[in-house]
């Protein structure tokens, strides 16, 4: 899906999709989020997913920037539900802001009473070809943007303690020009995938064990896994000789909530998660981005504009659990609405399209409501 950018035209659904001109939006995101739905579901998927777990038991966490171009599971080949995104505008996070931390905390405790290591990915991105492909939510300091990420690894540290046991966080940085990562020891050290991409699985175990001395043996093993994978994308897109993604902003959607895997396309959606307690500030410039996308001409006049709000429910239809996410994600279109008013009212014209509703975790399909 990410292979061939130069004209940003991407292959979906069987048909070609072009940044910042998809008309009927509606008729798009229901049709794709079928067609992820169905790939998330079928017995292939199933089965690559759980032989994946049975062999690799270590629960994965990634925070990350809400840029459409951080696709981690493509990037270390790794079967799709494996990693746990959490998205936010620059991979800015705080863990101690009230949704995040009840999100970690239930992840932690759900994951560690299985018996299962947790490890977290604290990452932030950069393109070695040119800053401005780099962090637009942080200006494209990479400095910044690498500083916020140790900062979590700090945070939770603290929060979950050391030495190092079942909870296990790292910083890595993700160079998008190659798809590469870079993985950051706690003394500073940085190891580049791209610059040792001839080593050896058992030189790669070997120098990680060195990166990592805290690390468990299983979670290293299980992050080894990334690694390797990341090894052989790497190699492909190398090989593709494709050109960098094109970041100028052509996004059509400010997506709200969890659960937009599905969604995962380079300029098509601005993606908050409502994390902290300014969350609708994030809304407010997600907006601006889409109008300035509008008036400057990035997007086709006549495409459409949309305000799209998710839940992810682990629950079942029907149970409390998931009539609960139905109620947050309608507070959520509320405030996100009164967010868009306050700040670009002009926005909110017969192009603009408001969608409410909850993704089920165990099949990806968005449940409008
Ligand atoms: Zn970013």
């Amino acid at each position: 899906m990410l292979d061939t950018m130069s004209d940003r035209t991407i292959e979906t659904n069987k048909e070609p999709y072009v940044a910042g001109s998809v008309r009927d939006l509606s008729k798009f995101i229901l049709d794709r989020n079928r067609t992820q739905s169905d790939e998330f579901c079928n017995a292939s998927a199933r089965l690559a997913r759980q032989q994946y777990r049975s062999v690799h038991p270590t629960e994965i966490a990634a925070l990350k920037c809400m840029d459409g171009r951080l696709n981690l599971s493509l990037m270390t080949e790794t079967p799709v539900g494996i990693l746990h995104p959490y998205r936010n505008i620059g991979g800015t996070f705080d863990m101690g802001w009230p949704f995040l931390a009840q999100l970690l905390k239930e992840w932690v405790y759900v994951s560690t009473t299985k018996g299962r290591d947790c490890l977290m990915l604290m990452t932030y991105h950069y393109s070695k070809g040119d800053s401005h492909r780099g962090c637009a939510g942080h200006n494209y300091d990479t400095d910044a943007a690498r500083a916020g990420a140790a900062e979590l690894v700090v945070q939770a540290a603290r929060v979950f303690g050391r030495p190092y046991r079942a909870v296990h966080p790292i910083m890595v940085g993700i160079e998008t020009d190659d798809e590469a990562l870079v993985f950051h020891s706690e003394e500073g050290e940085a190891f580049s995938l791209a610059d040792n991409l001839d080593m050896t699985p058992g030189m790669l175990a070997q120098h990680f064990a060195h990166l990592y001395p805290e690390m468990r043996e299983r979670i290293l093993i299980d992050l080894l896994e990334l690694v390797k994978g990341n090894q052989r994308h790497i190699k492909k897109v190398r090989a593709a000789n494709r050109m960098p993604i094109d970041l100028n902003h052509r996004e059509q959607i400010i997506a709200v909530g969890r659960g937009f895997d599905w969604l995962h396309l380079p300029n098509m959606a601005l993606i908050v998660g409502p994390y902290g307690l300014e969350w609708p500030k994030a809304v407010g410039t997600a907006g601006k981005i889409i109008l300035s996308n509008l008036k400057e001409g990035r997007l086709d006049p006549e495409a459409g504009r949309m305000l799209l709000i998710a839940k992810l429910a682990r629950e079942e239809r029907g149970s409390y659990g998931w009539n609960m996410a139905e109620e947050e994600a309608r507070f959520v279109t509320r405030e996100a609405h009164r967010a868009l008013l306050s700040t670009v009212p002009e926005l909110l014209d017969n192009n603009f399209t408001i969608h409410t509703g909850v993704v089920d975790a165990s099949t990806r399909l968005l449940h409008l409501i």
